[in-house]
C-alpha cells in the first residue's frame, strides 16, 4: 500500500530576532521547537513523518541560546546549554543535588544532547531534572507572542499545571533558566526505574533541607512520577520540619503513611511496585537523616535504632 510520507519545513534562525520573525510569519500555527531532539526522536511514529504541514524551528544555530554567565548569587544557562555543559560548569559552585541530578541522567553520550530547556519541556513524561530544579527555586525566561514577542521570568513550579503538564503559550519558547548559587546542609536524591523504559514505576525522591542544631529548619521536598507529575506542597514541606530528631524508629511508619497518602490524594490507584518503591525512598530518606544528625552529635545510630 502506498503510504505518503512529507517532509517537515525546517527553520533555523540563527538569531533571537530572525527566531521572532520566524514566529510571527506562522502566528496561528504551533511550530514544533527542536532543541536537543532525544525525545522527540524516540516518540512513537515521529519518523518516517506521517503528518503534514509540520513546522520544525531548530534552536541549535541561535547563538543567545548556547550563552551561561555566573556571578556570585546565581548562574543563568541559556536554554540550548547542555545538561553536561552544566554540570562541567557548574561542578564548583551549583547544589550538589543538581549535580547529582544531571549525572543520574541517562548516559554521558545522551547528556551532552539533552538540553536544559528540552528537560523542562518534555511533554511525554516529566524530568527529575524539573522537579530538582523546582525545590531549588529556580526560575526560567519565557518568550511568547502575545501581539508581539513577550518575554517574561517564572518561577518554574508555575510553567506546570497541578497535573504536571507544560502550560504555557503555544508556541513559548523556553529562553533561560536561572539557578541560586546556595548550598543546603542536607541534599537527598534517589531515582527508581527509568522515566523513559519504565515510566509508570519509576520514581523519584528529591529534597533540600537546613538543620538547625537538631531540628529542620526549612526543608523542600518533591516526588516526580515521570507519567503523571510532580507531588510537592507546603504540607509535606511542614511534615519534615516538624519532625523530632533524630526520628524515633517507632514513627518511621506513620510518617511513611502520611507521605504515602498525601502522594495517592494527587495521583489515584498508584500500583503496587510505584507504592512500594515511593515507601522505601522515604523510609531511607529518614534513616539518612537520622544517620546526619546522630553523627552531628556523635551519638550512635545502631543503639538509637536498636
Ligand atoms: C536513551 C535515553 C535515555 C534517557 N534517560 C533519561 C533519564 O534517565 N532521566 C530523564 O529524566 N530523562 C531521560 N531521557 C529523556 C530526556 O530527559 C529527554 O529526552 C530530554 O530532556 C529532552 O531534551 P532535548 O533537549 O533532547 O529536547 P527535545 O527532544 O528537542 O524536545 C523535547 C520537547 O521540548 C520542547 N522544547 C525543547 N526546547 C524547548 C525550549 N527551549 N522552549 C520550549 N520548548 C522546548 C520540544 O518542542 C519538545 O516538545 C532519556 C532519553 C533518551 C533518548
Amino acid at each position: 500500500m502506498y503510504v505518503e510520507l512529507r517532509s517537515p519545513n525546517i527553520h533555523e534562525p540563527a538569531s533571537m530576532t530572525e527566531y521572532n520573525n520566524t514566529i510571527v510569519n506562522y502566528r496561528g500555527t504551533t511550530p514544533f521547537l527542536w532543541a536537543g531532539g532525544t525525545e522527540i526522536m524516540s516518540e512513537p511514529d515521529f519518523y518516517p513523518a506521517l503528518r503534514g504541514n509540520m513546522e520544525i524551528i531548530s534552536l541549535d544555530r541561535i547563538e543567545e541560546l548556547h550563552h551561561f554567565l555566573r556571578n556570585d548569587r546565581y548562574a543563568e544557562f541559556g536554554a540550548m546549554v547542555s545538561i553536561n555543559e552544566i554540570a562541567q560548569a557548574g561542578k564548583l559552585v551549583l547544589p550538589k543535588i543538581l549535580l547529582d541530578t544531571i549525572n543520574g541522567t541517562a548516559t554521558r553520550t545522551i547528556r551532552e544532547r539533552i538540553t536544559i530547556g528540552g528537560s523542562l519541556c518534555t511533554r511525554r513524561f516529566k524530568t527529575a531534572l524539573a522537579s530538582t530544579l523546582m525545590i531549588l527555586d529556580a526560575a526560567v525566561e519565557l518568550r511568547y507572542m502575545k501581539k508581539r514577542m513577550h518575554s517574561k521570568w517564572f518561577q518554574i513550579s508555575r510553567i506546570y499545571d497541578k497535573d504536571g503538564r507544560l502550560d504555557v503559550p503555544a508556541g513559548a519558547l523556553l529562553s533561560k533558566v536561572r539557578i541560586a548559587i546556595q548550598q543546603y546542609d542536607y541534599q537527598y536524591l534517589r531515582s527508581v526505574g527509568s522515566p523513559v523504559k519504565d515510566p509508570c514505576d519509576a520514581c523519584t525522591l528529591a529534597m533540600v533541607a537546613r538543620f538547625e542544631q537538631n531540628s529542620i529548619s526549612y526543608a523542600r521536598l518533591i516526588f516526580t512520577l515521570p507519567d503523571r507529575g510532580f507531588c510537592y506542597s507546603r504540607d509535606l514541606d511542614n511534615m519534615i520540619t516538624s519532625m523530632q530528631l533524630p526520628v524515633n524508629i517507632s514513627r518511621y511508619a506513620q510518617i511513611e503513611n502520611f507521605v504515602i497518602d498525601h502522594i495517592r490524594e494527587g495521583f489515584a490507584d498508584l500500583s503496587p511496585l510505584r507504592e512500594d518503591r515511593l515507601r522505601g525512598m522515604i523510609h531511607d530518606m529518614i534513616k539518612d537523616i537520622n544517620e546526619r544528625v546522630l553523627s552531628y552529635t556523635g551519638r550512635d545510630v545502631d543503639r538509637f535504632n536498636g
